[in-house]
């Protein structure tokens, strides 16, 4: 939707929404745009710029913003407070877990089977959102 600001002939402003500009003219030129104060068709686009309205799409732009934000932060945390081991996680999460190392949080790569495996096992594993650095603002 835009919100355009319109002149009538006797020099009202007022404002309307349109869907857009094409639908803002066609109405104007069909006479369907009257001036809430005079009734005169005769209204004109005052000179100014559109003014657009956030839509569901920048909302969700937000939404992924933060999400992107919250995730880069959770990417952090985790190789601040934990050991990156690689693709030898299913490996080191084992010996963790059998008390054959030190107990300490890793992080890593496994995949999907990997992880089953490991939870199977009764390892504990976290599979968590991943972002990656370049992804970040
Ligand atoms: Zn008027």
């Amino acid at each position: 939707m835009i919100l355009f600001e319109l002149k009538c002939d006797h020099d009202h402003s007022f404002e309307a929404w349109f869907r857009n500009g094409e639908t803002c003219e066609a109405q104007m030129a069909a006479g369907e745009v009257a001036c809430p104060h005079c009734g005169s068709p005769q209204v004109a686009k005052a000179p100014m710029a559109p003014r657009l309205v956030k839509t569901r799409g920048h909302h969700v732009e937000e939404v992924a913003l933060k999400m992107r934000a919250a995730l880069t932060e959770l990417r952090q945390h985790v190789e601040k407070t934990c050991d990156y081991v690689g693709d030898r996680f299913p490996e080191e999460a084992r010996k963790i877990h059998y008390g054959e190392s030190d107990p300490r949080p890793i992080y890593g790569e496994a995949t999907p089977d990997e992880s089953k495996a490991l939870k199977d096992e009764g390892v504990e594993v976290q599979s968590i959102p991943w972002i990656a650095p370049s992804q970040e603002n």
